[in-house]
Formats: structure tokens, sequence, C-alpha cells
């Protein structure tokens, strides 16, 4: 297989190279602290999962550049808050055009250090451009209300941006869940201090520098790189000057960060894990279902908070579906995310790949039955030393696996069999997440009464990526609270003042 060499680097990036030996070790600049550029403490490498090579380094910071970061972010709070809404709509329509513009470099970015394929590290991309334009349009309707005459005059209420905004994001879908806070915080009139995942802080810098050229006045959007996010995060919450944390990880750091926020009640978004069931009713259209449930699935390597996981099928069409399941799982090409035709790239790193084999062999060894992969991939290039796991299909699983419980984050499909809907349902409901579900079907009050009952924040109904800038998106139970998107993602960035007039 023709495996590409990740060439692209973020604009202006000071440091890295496009393999081990190429490393440049001169001191680099990720941290962008009221407007300037700067080092930090030390740096870190990022690597390529595909490979393990190491394809460029950032800056590591500590207490003292997060606090000057905070101090950036306070002091412009003022002025950005002031600013015009057309003002502030035009620059993020003007981020949003920059990164369209750039969006095969920055999709090469993507790909060198998260592993997903070129394709879909550019739909990622573009997603971003949708979210800076949604939001620059939401800026100019996040109006308040007036109230009717009282006997003592009138009342209203106004909206107001919080103030400065924390905006922690995951190495999964390292552009988008970035661009999706930064976006609505500046629509509101926040201003943001952006913490990316070590693993992928690369993509981060190319998108920060590409949209702060586009106007983002200094100060107004900082960047801390850091491979110490407790630490900095710690400093950041003692501190009042911060406003409100929106945080997108896993449900383990953000049920710490609710804790630890304790008794401040600084406001806090959270998105986080996710498990989702997808329920395949008896008269759904076999090859669509199984096409969407496979895109779903084995986008980016199943490392996705809405991949689908357990897919929940009636007992009348279940051989039948999974059979044109199987014959497309079989049919996707796994290869380095920059290769032509590949469908699947790498896992992140070697703890998720041990925690995928690990539920795979969990399952098997209490009775599920491997339909096709089930093993670690390995490829005939040995260059391709990274973490990589066959797409796989298991049947026969039961809900005492651990599989059924854990999220899955991987390439691996979890196939129960149901006779009635309403077991099908209570089956899906049965978990501590409640992030996206999807339903598939034809009659329309069936599937109205399935969605109806999910227990979840957003619903695919024969559509497996139900995500897009003008809807909300969050999830239920341990998956979150609050939203992003829609009109409710710029209220996650406002405050409600109610004012009464007399005069
Ligand atoms: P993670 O929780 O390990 O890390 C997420 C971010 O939090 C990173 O920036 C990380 O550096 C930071 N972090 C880690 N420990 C921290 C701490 N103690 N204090 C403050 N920040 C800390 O998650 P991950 O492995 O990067 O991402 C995968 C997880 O994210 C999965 O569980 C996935 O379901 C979830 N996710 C959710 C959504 C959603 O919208 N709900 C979207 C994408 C990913």
């Amino acid at each position: 297989m023709h495996v590409q060499t990740p060439a692209a680097r973020p604009a202006g990036f000071e440091a890295g190279g496009s393999g081990a030996d190429s490393v440049d070790r001169t001191p680099i600049a990720t941290l962008l602290i009221g407007g300037n550029w700067r080092s930090g403490t030390g740096t870190f490498d990022v690597t390529d999962p595909a490979t393990g090579a190491v394809i460029g380094q950032a800056s590591d910071s500590g207490v003292v550049e997060v606090l000057a970061a905070l101090d950036a972010a306070s002091t412009a709070f003022a002025d950005w808050k002031a600013t015009p809404v057309e003002t502030r709509s035009s620059i993020l329509h003007r981020a949003a055009d920059a990164i369209r513009a750039e969006a095969d470099s920055l999709a090469s970015v993507m790909t060198a250090e998260n592993g997903k394929p070129l394709a879909e590290s550019r739909g990622e991309i573009l997603n971003s451009a949708r979210m800076l334009e949604w939001s620059a349009q939401e800026a100019r309707r996040a109006c308040g209300r007036t109230v009717p005459n009282a006997a003592q005059g009138p009342s209203m209420v106004l909206t107001q941006p919080v103030g400065p905004v924390l905006a922690i994001s995951p190495w999964n879908f390292p552009a988008s869940m970035l661009v999706r806070k930064i976006a609505m915080a500046l629509a509101a009139g926040c201003t943001v201090i952006a913490k990316p995942a070590d693993l992928t802080p690369l993509i981060a810098v190319a998108i920060i520098r590409t949209i702060t050229e586009a106007g983002i006045p200094a100060g107004v959007l900082n960047l801390i790189t850091t491979t110490d996010p407790a630490g900095v995060t710690a400093a950041l919450m003692d501190d009042p000057r911060l406003r409100k944390i929106s945080f997108t990880g896993s449900t383990r750091v953000g049920l710490g960060l609710a804790e630890a926020n304790g008794s401040r009640l600084r406001r806090l978004s959270l998105e986080m894990g996710g498990h989702s069931p997808a329920i395949v009713l008896p008269d759904a259209e076999i090859e669509a279902a199984a096409s969407a449930i496979v895109a779903s699935k084995f986008a980016n390597a199943g490392q996705s908070c809405i991949a689908v996981n357990r897919l929940y099928v009636h007992e009348d069409l279940a051989s039948d579906l999974v059979d044109a399941i199987v014959r497309k799982t079989e049919a996707l090409t796994v290869g380095h995310g920059a290769a032509e035709g590949t469908d699947v790239g790498p896992l992140i790193n070697d703890a998720a790949l041990a925690k995928v084999t690990a539920q795979v062999d969990d399952a098997v060894s209490k009775g599920a039955r491997v339909v096709t992969g089930g093993a670690v991939w390995t490829p005939a290039d040995k260059s391709l030393a990274g973490a990589f796991y066959q797409p796989t299909v298991l049947v026969d699983v039961d809900e005492t696996m651990l599989i059924s419980r854990e999220e899955t984050f991987g390439p691996v499909l979890a196939v129960y069999t149901y006779t009635d809907r309403s077991e099908a349902v209570a089956k899906a409901n049965d978990s501590e997440y409640g992030l996206a579900a999807y339903v598939f079907g034809r009659d329309v009050a069936e599937l109205w009464k399935t969605f109806d009952d999910l227990e979840f924040g957003v619903i695919g109904v024969n559509d497996p990526f139900p995500v897009r800038p003008e809807l909300p998106f969050g999830g239920l139970k341990n998956s979150g609270q609050e939203r992003e998107g829609g009109s409710e993602g710029i209220e996650a960035y406002l405050e409600t003042k109610a004012v009464s007039l007399r005069f």
C-alpha cells in the first residue's frame, strides 16, 4: 500500500518535521497570549499515530503562562463585549472564509497528528467553518426581550456575555470541537483561552493562527498548549476572573471538573462520553441502514462520541442486516490516513488499542462471536507501527459484557437482537450515557414512538450524522450538560439580566 508522509505543518509553525530524524529542536511558540505567539517552559513531541514518528513539537505551558493568558483574556473582555455586533459578526465570517481557504493544508495537519483519513479531516475543517458562520449569524440574534409595562414602569431582559472562558477540547475531533466553542463564545462577546488536547495541539495552533489573522483582536482568543491539563486548569479555577469552562472530553474528567468547580457556581458546559445505540425496526431498508451504520461506526476508526456502538436489530431482519454490514465492513481499507483510499486509520495510541482488545476478548470469553475482524491489524508495511485494529463486528452480545457498558471508542460494532420495540428501547436507555441514538425504519408512527422514548440528546432517524451547526448538540445523564450549536449554543455563553425601570 502506498503511504504518504504527512508533510504539511501549521502556517508559521516554527518547528517540526516529517519524521523522527528531522525534528527541529529550536524553541517553538505555540502559545498565543495577548496577541503574541510565545514559547513556554519546555516543549513536547507530537507523533503520527499511524507510524509512531515524531512529526513536530509544541510549547509546554505551566501556571505562569496560563495565568498570563487569563490576564490577557480579562483585559480584552471589556472592549470585545463593547465591540458592535456587526463587527464581531463580520470577523467571524472572515474567520470562516480563512479556514475554507486553508482547508487542504489544515486537513493534512489534522491527519498527521490524529490519524483520521484526509477526507474526514477535510470534512471536519469545513464543518468548523460552517460553525463559525452560524455563530456569526447567531451573534446578531442574541436578543433579550421587553416585558409589558407594569404599574411602576417598563422592564426588560438583557443578555450579556459571561466573561473569559476556558475552552478544553479532545483529540478525536480536534478542530470542530474547539472551533465550536470559540465561535459561540466570541459571537456572544466572551473572550477565550483555548486548551486543546496534548495529543493534537498542532491543528489547534494552525486553526487559531488562521482565524486570528482574519482580524480577531489581541487577547480575545488565547491558546495554551500543555502536558499538564489538571495543573493549569486548577490554577485557572482558583481565579474568579475565569467565568466559564466549556469542556469536551471524557465523562471521568468532566465529572472531576464539576466536582472541582465545587461551590463556585461558575458556568460549566460539559460535552462528555457516549455509548450510542441504534435500533433497527422490522421495516428498515436493509442496504441503506447497513451503509449508515457502517459509516457511523467506522468513521474516525470508531473514536467518536456519537459512533453507533450498540446495534439492536429486530430478529426478523438480523441475519440479512448483519450480512450486509459484514460485507460493507470487509470492503473498508485500513491504512495511513494520508494514503489514497484509506477508510479506517489507526487508533490514537496503544492505550486505546488495549481498551478495544480487552473489550473484544471479554465479550468473546462470555459467548460473543466475531463475524469479521476481532484482532489487531498487522500490515505488511512495517512503517505502519501504530495502533491499528481490524474493523470488527460481534454478534451474540449481551449485557454482561464490558462492551455493553463501557464507551467503545474503537472500530468494533456490538450486535444484539430483540423481539419487541419496547425491549430494544429499554436496553438502549439502560446506560449511564445519553448523547446520541439512532433509529432506522419507515413507519413514521413507529419511528416517532421510538425516538420519543429514547433518553438521548441527539437522535438520527435514518441519518448516521445528525450534527449540524443549526442543531443544539449535547447529552443527557453522564454525557453532559448545556448544548453547543443551534440557538441554544450561544445561550451557554450569555448571562441574563432583568432590568426594571421607573422614570
Ligand atoms: P479526556 O477527558 O482525556 O481529555 C479531554 C481534554 O481534557 C483534553 O484537552 C485534556 O488535556 C483535558 N484534560 C484531561 N485531564 C484534565 C483535567 N484533570 N483537568 C482539565 N482538563 C483535563 O478525553 P479525550 O481522551 O481527549 O477525548 C475522548 C473523550 O471525549 C471520549 O470520552 C469522547 O466520548 C469524548 N467526546 C465527547 C464529545 C461530545 O461532544 N460529547 C465530543 C468528542 C469527544
